[in-house]
């Protein structure tokens, strides 16, 4: 990827849209050829779908290899981890006799607390009709409290028991959170000693999992090994690169896949891109082609695009390749995933944002300022929808040629090859136009 540069085999898997793109199926399709799988950012705000011969399984924070006996997990110091829900999870993924003791989990990573949960309710609750819509776990304030450089980290969990050291900590940081849960609220106070044996309690049976894992990826790309880096959210989210104030409070895109990881540029060979065949958003902020009419409840009821972690209806639209464009310029895609083409069957005609008018101008860039994002109106090509199915194909062949035309319009106007189409939600519902991993 970097010329004259030895690059090691890392991939980013990155949302290229607003999250839900399907990169959990795409990992664990992608996880066959790799032996490590990292996530790099978000919290258990994410929720990645996997459906495979252990059933369906609705992941928040272990990375969606964890189905392959072969592959390493690891949860990076970019995210923020809920213990109870990890522990939750694993118990649930032990269920179904999958060996979770191939989850590490940086030590650099941040605690979410249960005050910020607590935190996380009331301050949405306070926005009142200007409210983010944040998923409500927490996720926004522990990082608020890791830039503020009072978040507690996975690794002080194993200093638990040292209660000379843990102990004050915690009990400043609890100290300040009280007073602003009581007096700014009105809510009510976390006691020291409950919140102190949780963190005993979570020291104890998370501290076989916990590492530097950092170091355990730079020597495996050393060995060559393949890295899958497992982004969450999408790209249009990024708190920097998004629809601020509409955003996450992480970094989904390939920024936040070098911090949240602790390796260089120079691990990365492949940036994959992962977009659904249409655009959908969860929450408020702008979404430009969206669709508030039949259509978008068609596309809404077909594909059930309702939340895995919160059940809220997704907002739906038509394919936004200004968006796209601007994605595939924040994150350098060398590779697309189209997922969720089978939704389209049946449609006629599909429509394609290929810019948008503000102003009364015509303009190709996606603009920064959420002010004019929310002003800006679609300009749509139409093309022709196909009525033979695409669903369950896996080869390129035995697609109609009305959706192979789609796809390389999307190729066109993301100037992005498109080399894996999923056409369902099971793993093998996939075409594989170029293989991914591996290449050089
Ligand atoms: P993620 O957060 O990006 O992993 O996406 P989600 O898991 O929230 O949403 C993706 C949903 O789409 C899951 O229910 C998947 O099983 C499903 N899915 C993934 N790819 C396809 C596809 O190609 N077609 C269909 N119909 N469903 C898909």
């Amino acid at each position: 990827m970097l010329v004259g540069v030895r690059t090691m085999p890392a991939y980013a898997v990155i949302g290229g849209q607003w999250g839900d793109e399907g990169k959990g199926k795409i990992v664990d399709y992608l996880a066959k050829d790799s032996q490590y799988v990292v996530r790099y950012s978000g919290g258990n705000n994410a929720g990645h779908t996997v459906i495979n011969e252990k059933g369906k399984s609705a992941l928040n924070l272990v990375p969606a290899g964890i189905f392959w006996p072969h592959v390493t997990c690891i949860i990076g110091n970019g995210v923020v981890v809920d213990p109870d829900v990890l522990l939750r999870e694993l118990a649930d993924l032990q269920a179904k006799d999958v060996d979770t003791s191939r989850l590490l989990v940086s030590d650099r990573a941040h605690v979410i607390m249960p005050y910020h949960v607590t935190l996380d309710a009331l301050e949405e609750q306070a926005k009142g009709s200007r409210a983010i819509g944040t998923t409500g776990r927490g996720v926004g304030p522990a990082y608020v409290d890791k830039v503020a450089r009072v978040g507690i980290r996975i690794g002080d969990l194993l200093r638990a028991s040292d209660e000379d050291a843990f102990l004050p900590r915690l009990q400043q940081v609890l100290e300040q959170k009280n007073a602003i849960i009581t007096k700014v609220y009105g809510g009510q106070a976390f006691s020291l000693d409950e919140l102190y044996q949780k963190c005993l309690g979570w020291s104890e049976r998370l501290a076989p999992n916990i590492c530097a894992t950092e170091l355990v990826l730079r020597e495996a790309l050393a060995r060559g090994e393949h890295v899958l880096l497992e982004g969450a959210q999408g790209t249009l989210l990024d708190v920097d690169h998004g629809t601020f104030p509409y955003v996450t409070s992480s970094s989904p895109s390939i920024g936040g896949a070098f911090t949240g990881v602790g390796i260089p540029p120079q691990s990365i060979r492949g940036v994959v891109g992962i977009f659904k065949a249409y655009s959908t958003r969860v929450g408020a902020g702008p979404l430009v082609s969206e669709l508030n009419d039949e259509m978008g409840n068609a596309i809404r009821e077909r594909a059930w695009e309702y939340g895995t972690t919160t059940g809220r209806p997704r907002r739906c639209g038509w394919f936004d390749a200004v968006a796209a464009r601007y994605s595939a310029a924040v994150n350098g895609y060398t590779s697309l995933v189209l997922t969720r083409l089978d939704v389209l069957d049946g449609f006629s005609p599909i429509k394609i944002c290929t810019a948008y008018r503000l102003n009364g101008k015509k303009i190709d860039s996606f603009p920064t300022n959420i002010f004019d994002l929310e002003r800006c109106e679609p300009v749509y090509e139409e093309i022709p929808g196909w009525s033979e199915p695409t669903a369950s194909a896996q080869r390129m062949e035995s697609i109609p040629a009305g959706a192979r035309h789609y796809v390389r319009r999307l190729e066109e106007l993301t100037g992005v090859p498109i080399d894996v189409i999923s056409t369902g939600p099971n793993r093998e519902e996939t075409i594989c136009i170029r293989p991914i991993i591996g290449r050089a």
